[in-house]
Parts: structure tokens; sequence; C-alpha cells
């Protein structure tokens, strides 16, 4: 007994680059992200690529009212077809491409993501499943090691940019595995990690939008000061209205300073 079941097997079908195959076949592994996942008694659980089925069949051991897996690849639809019908309707195979889904449409609340998301495509779906973050209760995703490092930074480190920022205005964030780049069949240049993220109670009120504005030009140039980084969004005048320090860097401005920001910019001017 491998403890894998299905999942290894389907493993044989050749890994395709174009789509950041790298599988996870260790159900040690797949069960440790599922725990990472929280409680999900009763939650519609969405999974995006499920591939060979790893971590799909460590999520139907879990409590989860319904597993929706979206996958590109038509040979894991296919394949996966006969653990959709071993788990008695709470499985069911996808065939679509997560860049033009919204998950939120799929299923019912509480919803949640747990995904070993493909390299390619990971930071702009996280991207846009934060800014609709209310649609779910958590996200635990996979991502490369120095972008779950980007997401969870904090203000002042190398790592802290745009990503942080947005992330951490709508959403609790934490790394909570670090998986290396052997554990993967067939192995990617760098090693993984885990981070959950959780949508903070005012989440829905934080102008996402202009917040992208004002930290795509913050960190353009990051060692750049203020003053001179966001000249065209009011540059010295607007950083005043907050008490800013306008010889400041991108890098120093804590979350909540950001989201100060792009309230005032998103304010219409009488
Ligand atoms: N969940 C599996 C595991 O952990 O072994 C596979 C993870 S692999 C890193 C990424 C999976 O996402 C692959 O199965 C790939 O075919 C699928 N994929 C890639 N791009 C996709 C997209 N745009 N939409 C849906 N699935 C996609």
């Amino acid at each position: 007994m491998n403890g894998g079941g299905q999942g290894i097997g389907l493993a044989r079908l050749p890994a395709q680059k174009s789509l950041g195959q790298h599988f996870l076949l260790d159900m040690n592994i797949t069960r440790k992200i599922v725990r990472a996942a929280g409680d999900l008694a009763g939650r519609t659980v969405i999974e995006i690529g499920p591939g060979p089925g790893g971590l799909t069949r460590a999520l139907l051991e879990s409590p989860a009212r319904a597993v929706l897996a979206i996958e590109k690849d038509s040979r894991f639809v296919e394949a996966l077809q006969p653990m959709a019908t071993e788990s008695l309707g709470r499985l069911t195979i996808i065939e679509g491409d997560a860049m033009s889904l919204d998950p939120a449409t799929f299923g019912t609340a509480p919803r949640v993501i747990v995904a070993n998301l493909p390299y390619n495509v990971g930071t702009p779906l996280l991207v846009a499943w934060l800014k609709n973050i209310t649609d779910y209760e958590s996200l635990t995703l996979m991502f490369q090691k120095e972008v779950a490092e980007r997401i969870t930074a904090s203000v002042g480190t190398s790592g802290y940019g745009r990503l942080s920022v947005i992330a951490q205005a709508v959403a609790q964030v934490q790394r909570v595995a670090s998986v290396p780049a052997r554990a993967f069949t067939p192995p990617p240049k760098v090693d993984s990690a885990v981070v959950h993220l959780r949508p903070l109670p005012d989440a829905a009120s934080v102008p996402l939008d202009m917040l992208e504005r004002v930290t795509q030009a913050a960190f353009h140039q990051r060692r750049k000061m203020l003053r001179h980084s966001l000249r065209n969004l009011g540059g010295e005048e607007l950083l005043a209205k907050l008490g800013l320090d306008p010889t400041w860097r991108a890098e120093n401005v804590p979350v909540s300073s950001y989201i100060a920001l792009a309230r005032i910019l998103g304010t219409p001017k009488r």
C-alpha cells in the first residue's frame, strides 16, 4: 500500500512544462497542506490544477462537503473520472482555464481554495482572488518560495513589495509549510512554500484597484524617494495629508499607510 492510491498511477502521464506541471505524489505532504487549510467540514473546496490527484485525494479524506477541481489538461480531466465516481458525488472535475473562470461562482458558500498552483500563473491568479477575497473563507496555496516570501514579507525587508501590500491589505497571511524541490515529480528548479490567507474583517472596504496604482508607482523604482515616485499622484502634497515623510522609500511605508493613500486618491474631490 503506497498510501497514494490512484493519484500516483496517474503521474505516469508525462508532465507538460508549459502548464507548470510539478506533481506532489507523497500523501504525507498533500495531507499536511490539507491540514494547513484548517477545518474543511461543510466547506466547498475549489482546487486549481488537480493534475494526477495527490492533493485531490487528500482533500477527499477531509470532511469537506464538496471538492471542485478545475484542470486545463484534458488528459487529467479524463484520468481523474474514476476518482470522481468513487467519491460518490463529492468530487467534480471541471475542464477549464482557471485564468478565465471565477471560482466564486462554483458550488455554494462557504468556499475555500486549496491548490498547488502552476508557477506561471500563480501570482495573477492570487491577485484576481484577492480582489474578491470576501467570497472565500480562506486560500491555501503553494507558490515558489520566493513568491511566498514576497506575499508574507514585512515592511522594511527586501521581499516587501506590491504583492506584500496588496495581499496584506485584505488578508491575514501566514506561511504554513516549506516544501523542497525534490518533493515534486519532476522537481522544479526552486523550493516551494505554502501560504494560508484569510480575509480581514474590513477587506471589502479596501480600494484595491487604487492600491494597485499607488503601489505600482511607489515600487516601480523602489529606491526612489516617495516625493519623486508618487509625483504624478500628488507628490509632497498628498504625502503631507497623511504626515508621511517624503524622503521615505517604498519599502519603508507600512501597509496601513498605502491603504490610507489609496483611500485619499479614491475619494472624489469636491
Ligand atoms: N495538484 C497537482 C499536484 O499537486 O500534484 C498538480 C499541481 S501542478 C503544479 C499544476 C496543475 O495545474 C497541473 O495539473 C496543470 O495542468 C494545471 N494547470 C496549469 N495551468 C492551468 C490553468 N490555467 N487552469 C487550470 N489548471 C491549470
